[in-house]
């Protein structure tokens, strides 16, 4: 055991049903390939081990690489790294198949790890993630939803989402200011035909000035007068009202006539 670093996100979960609950959710099966992010103590770990899977933890924190390979050995394979920086396509290269994420992560880094999930959307079948409770709401929000926001975009673009179940803070230690939530995230074998780099781009932007116009926050992009009067769309309404559809049929709008 080690003292917990408040700036490294180290709440360790303690509540031995809310383990195995996550555990359960997960539904493993044989062979299935696991990457843990942010194994910690090894709470999750030790559960994860008494599986037939393969097991990959990433910790950016030497004390807890150092304390999970003495106490969990061979039996799983731990990097340490930020997970941010590790490349799940040559993770799956390695495992042969597609991954299963499981972590109670780190929360002041949840959209960054929750990007870096989408940008790896090949390579993973799903992921069972303890976040924010605040955070979890926000990415199952619908439209016109004050919760709905970048993140219920891009979480309900790349996936098919559940709050699974709440988590009290006092299941922590040390426990933390915010309740938590189990989420899972089911990443859709196809998506809608749209260039994703435009669709964050349109997306970030208008919802960069909530409150505010489509038009606004679309001028924000630097697109002309003459291209925005030619989409068609109502621009006088605000990014909350739009619907993922909406959006991705927003950006594929905009292309079309920049790009006609
Ligand atoms: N899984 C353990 C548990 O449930 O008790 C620990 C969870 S704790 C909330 C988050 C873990 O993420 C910590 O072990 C911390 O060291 C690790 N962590 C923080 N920032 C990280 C990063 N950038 N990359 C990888 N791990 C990180």
């Amino acid at each position: 055991m080690y003292r917990p670093r408040k700036s490294l996100g180290q709440n360790f979960l303690q509540d031995e049903n809310i383990l195995r609950k996550i555990i359960d959710y997960l539904h493993l099966q044989n062979g299935d390939a696991v990457v843990e992010i942010g194994p910690g103590q090894g709470a999750l770990t030790k559960h994860l081990i008494l599986q037939p899977v393969t097991l990959i933890g990433i910790d950016i924190d030497e004390r807890a690489i150092a304390l999970l390979r003495e106490t969990i050995g061979e039996k799983a394979i731990f990097i340490q790294a930020d997970v941010l920086d590790v490349d799940l396509k040559k993770l799956f290269d390695k495992c042969g198949k597609k991954l299963r994420i499981i972590g109670n992560i780190p929360y002041y880094l949840t959209s960054e790890i929750l990007f870096w999930l989408f940008d790896a959307r090949k390579y993973i079948t799903d992921a069972v993630i303890m976040m924010q409770l605040e955070v979890a709401r926000r990415l199952i929000a619908p439209p016109k939803n004050k919760e709905y926001g970048i993140l219920s975009v891009f979480a309900q673009f790349y996936t098919e989402c559940e709050l699974l179940f709440k988590v009290s803070k006092n299941c922590f230690y040390p426990k933390p200011e915010v309740d938590s939530a189990v989420v899972h995230l089911n990443f859709k074998k196809t998506l809608p035909h749209v260039d994703e780099k435009m669709l964050r781009s349109v997306v970030r932007a208008t919802f960069g000035k909530r409150r505010k116009t489509l038009r606004n926050g679309l001028k924000s992009l630097d697109y002309e007068d003459t291209v925005l009067d030619r989409l068609p769309f109502d621009l006088k309404k605000r990014p909350e009202e739009l619907s993922v559809n909406e959006f991705v049929e927003l950006t594929e709008s905009i292309r079309k006539i920049l790009y006609a």
